[in-house]
């Protein structure tokens, strides 16, 4: 039975734990200071490509609601600078990436984002310029003079992570060298802004272009990006004909970063290990944990429990069934404690096929 005692002591505890957090105001999810980032393939494909394509009309919906809705959009670069220089960025601030660099940016998307006065950040597969299908060095030149900007995102578009990490580290040092080349010599640039193939990368991965001069690397997991933000996998939501319907790109707009600045272990990588688990720290004074809710590919298949740490929360996730996919994303949620916002954090793990 429930002790009569429960109740106040929770109380008291929430109030020993929650007070001196009001205090602090290093606070990564707080109002100012995030960026909102959404991630595109194709345009006008939608029949054919569902899951990588958006029509022209609902492309062009977003950009109306960020034009009616007052928000800055700025390239990767730009807003990155922003966010770690002392101004500070515009309170509304969105990202708008495009990964592969197919031909239909330029004829489909690029008439509306010149109507509405905005460049994105592509990221390209060096080895496809040019290709069928794929924007060409002249292309791409031409949209960097028009203010776009050039981002590496491989040059074969390889599966590194499927490779032993050794092996692994050896490719995708040497693909990142042939990359660079190329974009020297074609946009005569050496780009410093790097997207995964797949979004799948490791800590490996991560440190080489760290030690290369890569400013950052946006992996393919949702979320909002704040300033303690892990650099090397930042988040962008998704957008294809479903995930960018009017009502889910409103919802995702609007959410809040949880605040994660750790989570262990680090390496999304997964062996053997079908039932996983992980923790996040979280510095967040605005959260209500009593609402913390965990999704495992969209369905309620995982635990999240918090616990305090220091001056910060600790959440562990646990996923409640095996996983059966190469990608699986955890997404944890949680609403603020006056109930008008929603925070959001989610992370893929990866199950490769090793020795492919
Ligand atoms: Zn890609």
């Amino acid at each position: 039975m429930r002790s009569k005692f429960t109740i106040p002591a929770i109380l008291i505890c929430i109030a020993i734990f929650w007070f001196p957090l009001r205090a602090t105001s290093q606070d990564p999810a707080n109002k100012s200071g995030k960026i909102r980032g959404f991630i595109y393939h194709k345009f006008g494909q939608e029949s054919q490509y569902p899951s990588t394509s958006i029509s022209t009309e609902l492309f062009e919906k977003h950009l109306q609601y960020l034009k009616q809705n007052n928000y800055t959009v700025l390239t990767l670069g730009k807003a990155l600078e922003r966010l770690h220089s002392p101004k500070p960025l515009p309170e509304k601030t969105a990202v708008l990436t495009m990964d592969d660099g197919y031909k239909s940016i330029k004829t489909h998307a690029l008439p509306l984002l010149e109507k509405y006065g905005y460049q994105a950040t592509i990221f390209v597969a060096t080895s496809h310029v040019g290709g069928n299908n794929y924007l060409s060095w002249e292309e791409l030149q031409a949209l960097r003079e028009k203010g776009f900007e050039i981002g590496n995102h491989s040059h074969s578009h390889s599966h590194f992570v499927n490779y032993d990490p050794d092996r692994r580290i050896k490719m995708f040092k040497q693909d990142l060298e042939k990359s660079q080349q190329l974009f020297r010599e074609n946009l005569n640039k050496t780009v410093e802004l790097y997207a995964y193939p797949f979004g799948e990368y490791c800590p490996g991965m991560q440190r080489i272009l760290r030690k290369q001069g890569y400013r950052a690397a946006m992996a393919q997991r949702s979320g909002v990006i704040h300033k303690k933000s892990d650099q090397f996998a930042l988040p962008r939501f998704p957008m294809n004909q479903y995930y960018g319907k009017m009502e889910k790109f409103r919802e995702k707009i609007g959410m809040y970063p949880l605040g994660v600045t750790e989570v262990d272990p680090q390496n999304p990588v997964l062996r053997d290990q079908k039932q996983p688990e992980f923790t996040l720290a979280v510095q967040n004074n605005r959260l209500n944990p009593g609402g913390l809710q965990c999704f495992l590919d969209g369905e309620r298949n995982c635990t999240v429990e918090a616990r305090e740490k220091n001056a910060s929360m600790l959440l562990r996730v646990q996923a409640d069934r095996e996983l059966d996919s190469r990608r699986t994303t955890f997404t944890v949620t949680a609403p603020s404690r006056e109930g008008d916002e929603w925070f959001w954090h989610s992370r893929v793990l990866i199950m490769p096929e090793y020795g492919e």
